[in-house]
Order: structure tokens, then C-alpha cells, then sequence
């Protein structure tokens, strides 16, 4: 599957890239659609969200997950595309077989748009985020519409039944075998990011077609983790809405979520949010 690559707009003038988020809601703000538009707006683009399901959480876990109606869902899709044009439109959390049916039935009515999909699993508490339909419609039909999947090393395991994953050779493998999952469903050209950044050194692998390559991290000692996948998927996203090659794309996003992670500050009595603005730090 060929995506064109979104033209970037001069900085400062006319519209800017606009860019959807398909994701829960956190009301925390760490995670979730909060943490995708604050990281599309760090990184110059305007944000626009649909919510696939209610959580109760704060920083110290997640209480409860409601899933939204799928009609509203679906209408809310709609009228957005009515409305404006994407650039790239990232998916996280679904919460369930019938959101991610309906949302995949969505997307493939917008087949020009690029999708970036981090395919939530778990909460770090230990929260199901998404049910047993769902986890296997990931596995079974979405591959097929992803451009890129940024799923981190359980979720990698999880998505192919490779069982534990660590280790560059596991998570080779383990990519290896989600690209011909994908390829099994007419798309050869997925591009997957498997994220280690949990690892005690932290390390992420690049898969496509045509490209294995590692990117060796920074490892940042700090509680303020929340959200980090999502700020990862939602930087990709932006940066390739920009026209950033593969590669330059994947290093962008990981150096953003490096540095929010750094001046990550204490917001909450668990584990805290990044500062999704430190580059341009306000008070
Ligand atoms: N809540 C929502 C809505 C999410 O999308 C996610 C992760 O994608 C989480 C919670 C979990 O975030 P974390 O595991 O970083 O705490």
C-alpha cells in the first residue's frame, strides 16, 4: 500500500497539518488523546480527537474503562472528515471488538490517509485497556491498514503469540513475523517500531520491507512514565505528516519523547505525566 506524503505548510503561515487522534481519554492528561494533542501541538500541528472509550484514572492507575457508544463513534468520524482534511491519523486505545471494528470500517473509506497504530494492550497498572475481541482483530484485520504500528515489546508478543519477547534477537524475530502477518493481509509495507524503552538499555527496532535498523536510547531515571507510548505514536505521527523519511521520523519521535521525559516534572502522587512541552517550557 503507497501513501503520499502530506505537503508541509511555511511555518507561520496559512493552515496548519491537521492531524486526528483515534484514542481513550485519560483525565489524568498523561495518556491518551490529552497526551496526543499536546504532543501534536508541540510539535506544530493542529490536533483533532475522537474518544473510543472513558477511563477513570489518575497518575496511580486505572479504575475503570466505559466504552462510547460505537454510533458515536462513527458520527463523530463523520463529521470531523466532512470537515477537515488529515494529515495522519494516529489510533490508540480501542477499548473493544466493536470500536475497532467500527473505527477499521472508517479508516478504509479513507484509504490516503496514513494511520500510525499503537496497539494499547494493558495500562502499565495492569488495566485491560482492551477486551479479547478486540486484541484479536488487531491481529487479524488491522495489520492489513496500518501504514506503521508502534507496539512496545508485550504488546509485540502479544499481537503475534511469540509468547515473552526481550532481546534483540527475540524482537527481530518477533517483527519478522508481524510483517508477514501483515503481508498475509495485503500490506508488505507496514512499517513497525518494536519500542524497548522499559529496558534497562533502552533499544528500538525499525522493520519495513526494505530497512532493519536499531536505535540505541538514553536511559532516563524517572517515575513520570505515563503516557510515554502515546507521546511516542503521536510524535511519529506528526513528524511524518511533515515528510521526515523513515528513519528520521522514528529518530524525531524518540528524541522528543527522550527529552519530555528528562524535564518530566512531579504533577500527582503516582506515576506522572511527561512534559510534553519542554522545548518550549511555559509556566
Ligand atoms: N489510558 C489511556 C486512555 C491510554 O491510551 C493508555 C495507553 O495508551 C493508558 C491509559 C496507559 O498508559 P500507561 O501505560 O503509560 O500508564
Amino acid at each position: 500500500m503507497a501513501f503520499p506524503l502530506a505537503k508541509v505548510p511555511p511555518r507561520g503561515t496559512g493552515t496548519p497539518l491537521v492531524l486526528l487522534s483515534i484514542a481513550g481519554f485519560d483525565p489524568s492528561g498523561g495518556a491518551g488523546i490529552l497526551a496526543d494533542l499536546k504532543t501534536f501541538a508541540a510539535l506544530g500541528s493542529y490536533g483533532m480527537a475522537c474518544i473510543t472509550a472513558m477511563t477513570i484514572q489518575s497518575t496511580q492507575g486505572v479504575r475503570h474503562v466505559f466504552g462510547v457508544d460505537a454510533r458515536i463513534v462513527r458520527e463523530t468520524l463523520d463529521c470531523l472528515a466532512t470537515d477537515a482534511s488529515f494529515a495522519c491519523i494516529k489510533v490508540g486505545m480501542l477499548g473493544s471488538g466493536e470500536i475497532a471494528g467500527v473505527v477499521l470500517d472508517w479508516l478504509n473509506t479513507k484509504k490516503e490517509v496514513p494511520v500510525v497504530l499503537d496497539p494499547v494492550v494493558k495500562s502499565s497498572s495492569g488495566k485491560d485497556l482492551q477486551d479479547s475481541a478486540g486484541r484479536e482483530m488487531l491481529a487479524t484485520r488491522w495489520l492489513g491498514r496500518a501504514q506503521w504500528i508502534t507496539p512496545n515489546f508485550a504488546e509485540l508478543a502479544d499481537l503475534t503469540g511469540c509468547g515473552a519477547v526481550s532481546g534483540r534477537t527475540d524482537v527481530e524475530a518477533a517483527a519478522t513475523k508481524l510483517l508477514q502477518l501483515a503481508t498475509g493481509q495485503g500490506n508488505p509495507g507496514l512499517k513497525i517500531v518494536a519500542t524497548g524503552g522499559e529496558a534497562e538499555k533502552p533499544e528500538d527496532l525499525l522493520l519495513t520491507e526494505r530497512e532493519l535498523r536499531w536505535f540505541t536510547g538514553e536511559r532516563i531515571v524517572t517515575t513520570s512514565t505515563h503516557g510515554t507510548g502515546c507521546a511516542f505514536s503521536s510524535a511519529l505521527a506528526a513528524r511524518i505528516a511533515m515528510g521526515d523519511p523513515d528513519s528520521a521520523a522514528v529518530q524525531a519521535a524518540k528524541d522528543y519523547v527522550t527529552g519530555a521525559l528528562r524535564h518530566a516534572y512531579p504533577v500527582g502522587r503516582g506515576n506522572g505525566p511527561l512534559h510534553h512541552f519542554w522545548e518550549r517550557p511555559v509556566r
